[in-house]
């Protein structure tokens, strides 16, 4: 059985950027469910945003994204609107618009060949005997086993690594919907919407390379009616569907307490969303992502005594920061106070056309 300094299970943005910081520097092995190129197999359900944040985190890691992974267009508002009241704003925000399958793909192709990487394999079970992580995972049907030092979780918002080392951990979840139409609006827009009736989270449309994109995060129970019912009234605003082009769905983590980051144990770390860094206020989640690979790459680098303790401090500042967020959003998903920031026309862009 193969011995391995660090198994990184999951090529998201996080897994991805965690597993390039190692490679050559540390004996690593990487397992991801999505296949090494094209659009069949596992892709990520995604708004496809680049915040500002990530972009730091971008040049920080000497990045610069190429126009193949960029969408089309490239929109510097987002419409606001509060569907009870009517009211509808413009706040400027400065996104990235991107193909998310193509940023993934992207980001893996930058992982170097000194680390193992498997492509289109599921991890199936981890385990820990004598000091050694076990990761069990199936590459065309077959099954193999290595061992590793360190294990991180880079799974996501469903991740199996955070459910084997938090077995009793519960985290607010929503499911989050997005249907994809042929673009016919004559401006294209993003746009982010807020019906308490149907959601206490929130939904957003994105438009991307002809496509428009309806999304939104809703309570587990009766997701689908709820998602169908704003569609409705969406289309009683303007908005133009026509027939649905593809459905994505997934879970979405809603962090909501300080308890709901979890750093990992025993020399098994989570990053990105299995964390449970993600904004709640935006559901961003792609800065906390690559934030959090840069944070452990760094400490796992520097091979220091306790890891996992100095993990958790030094992502103390990010938690901090996700927890201002979780106060946003409980100011946010208040209609009342969302109504009356709204009604201030702070920040707002009145549209001339
Ligand atoms: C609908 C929606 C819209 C969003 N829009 C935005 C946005 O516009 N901007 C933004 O910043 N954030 C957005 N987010 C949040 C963002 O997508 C996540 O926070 C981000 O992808 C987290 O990155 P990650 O690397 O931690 O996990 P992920 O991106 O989820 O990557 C985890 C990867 O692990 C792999 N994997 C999972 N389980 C296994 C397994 N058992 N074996 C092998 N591989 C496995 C999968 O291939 C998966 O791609 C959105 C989320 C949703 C649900």
């Amino acid at each position: 059985m193969e011995h391995f300094d660090v198994a990184v299970i999951g090529l998201g943005p996080a897994g991805a950027a965690l597993a390039r910081q190692l490679a050559g520097k540390m004996r690593v092995i990487a397992l991801d469910k999505k296949r090494q190129q094209g659009t069949e197999g596992f892709m990520k359900p995604c708004g496809g945003l680049l915040a500002p944040d990530a972009q730091r985190s971008l040049i920080r890691a000497g990045l610069t994204l190429p126009v193949s992974v960029m969408a089309n267009p490239q929109i510097f508002s987002v419409r606001t609107v509060d569907c009870q009241s009517g009211l509808t704003r413009n706040y400027q925000r400065s996104y990235i618009n991107v193909n998310r399958h193509a940023f993934d793909l992207w980001m893996k192709s930058l992982i170097p060949s000194t680390a193992e990487v498997h492509h289109d394999t599921l991890c199936r079970r981890i385990w820990r005997d004598e000091g050694r992580w076990h990761v069990l995972f199936s590459v065309n049907g077959a099954e193999q086993e290595i061992t590793a030092r360190y294990l991180v979780g880079a799974d996501g918002a469903n991740s199996m690594v955070r459910r084997s080392l938090y077995p009793n951990h519960e985290i607010r979840k929503y499911v989050a919907i997005q249907q994809w139409f042929a673009e016919k609006h004559a401006l294209p827009f993003y746009s982010c919407v807020f019906d308490n009736t149907l959601t206490d989270c929130y939904a957003w449309s994105i438009s991307k390379d002809g496509y428009f994109i309806f999304g939104g995060a809703f309570p587990m129970k009766e997701g689908q009616a709820r998602y169908q019912a704003l569609k409705e009234q969406m289309e009683g605003n303007g908005y133009q569907f026509g027939p649905v082009i593809k459905t994505e769905k997934c879970t979405v983590l809603y962090p909501s307490r300080w308890s709901d980051f979890v750093c990992g144990q025993e020399n098994a770390f989570l990053i990105g969303e299995a964390a449970g860094f993600i904004s709640a206020s935006s559901l961003e989640g792609i800065s906390y992502a690559l934030d959090s690979a840069e944070i452990l790459g760094d400490l796992l680098i520097a091979g220091k005594a306790h890891a996992n303790q100095h993990y958790r401090s030094a992502t103390r500042g990010l938690r901090l920061k996700l927890l201002g967020k979780i106060g946003k959003a409980n100011l946010l998903t208040q209609p009342r106070l969302r109504r009356a920031i709204m009604r201030s026309r702070i920040s707002d862009i009145t549209l001339r056309a």
